[in-house]
């Protein structure tokens, strides 16, 4: 490891494959990390590319695959990041996923899998982010993907909306535990992103889309402008957080 390697900030964000998750990775390549692209095994291919887009700006950058709800496969995770490059200051816990459905007909096998990715996998990431965070004694920036549905029940999203309630809870837990090691913990709550996660229903987009304030549907770069704040030490005295970001949708 070099020592100007040692001098870059690293980030290590969650299913940046493709939508959200990679606007985050290339804006934080922007503003200057070193960045860990995660991904499933299953978009490793999209995970590379954003890697390659990353190293072309000049940056540092790595693919690696895991499933995040996966207690060993997150810690190697992390493992990975840190020994490839050579340390960790902000974890995104960005992978998610969604499902328009009628809570009569959700199954149980249906919600396990809500809570064991968008909740679990959020759980997972921040404890072990946080462990290494507190091995190096630096602080760091722990954020994830809550949604504005961790503010207000989406009623076509049951287990998508509680599971994003949860998250919330965590965030704020999450922050009061971990304060004492200058660690944060802040989460991006979104609306209506154009991103392929709406692929499955896009009535239910174009509908929700047209309900908008602002007049357009948020882009990934949208959301990446909030990360970068959350990584940023402008956001330093912000703990807790889940920032609503809609365009005029729901406000608290
Ligand atoms: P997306 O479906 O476009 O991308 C999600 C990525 O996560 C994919 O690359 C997918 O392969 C990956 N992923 C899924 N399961 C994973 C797992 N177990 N381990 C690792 N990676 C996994 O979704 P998106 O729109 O970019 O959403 C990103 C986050 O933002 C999600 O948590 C989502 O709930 C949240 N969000 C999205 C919107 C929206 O309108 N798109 C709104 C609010 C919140």
């Amino acid at each position: 490891m070099s020592t100007t390697s040692s001098l870059t900030r690293v980030a290590l964000v969650t299913g940046a494959g493709q939508g959200i998750g990679r606007g985050i990775a290339l804006r934080l390549a922007t503003d200057g990390f070193d960045v860990a692209v995660n991904d499933i095994a299953r978009s490793a291919d999209k995970a590379e590319a954003v890697r390659d887009e990353i190293r072309a700006t000049g940056r540092r950058a790595i693919a690696v695959v895991a499933d995040v709800s996966d207690t060993d496969e997150v810690a190697a995770m992390v493992a990975t990041t840190v020994t490839e490059l050579g340390r960790l200051d902000v974890a995104v816990a960005n992978a998610g996923i969604a499902q328009a459905q009628l809570l009569l007909d959700t199954t149980v096998q249906e919600w396990d899998r809500m809570f064991a990715i968008n909740v679990r996998g959020v759980f997972l990431t921040w404890q072990a982010a946080a462990r290494q965070f507190i091995a190096q004694g630096r602080g760091g920036k722990l954020v994830a993907a809550g949604s504005n549905a961790s503010h207000r029940a989406a009623g076509f999203l049951p287990a998508y909306s509680a599971a994003k309630f949860a998250v919330r809870g965590l965030t704020q837990a999450a922050a009061m535990q971990w304060a004492e090691h200058g660690i944060t913990a802040n989460s991006y709550a979104p609306g209506v992103v154009n991103t392929p996660l709406w692929a499955g229903d896009p009535e239910g987009f174009a509908r929700e889309a047209a309900k908008i304030p602002l007049g357009r549907v948020q882009e990934p770069a949208d959301v990446a402008a909030l990360v970068s704040y959350f990584a940023s030490p402008d956001s330093d005295y912000m703990t807790g957080q889940t920032v609503i970001m809609d365009g005029g949708l729901t406000y608290n």
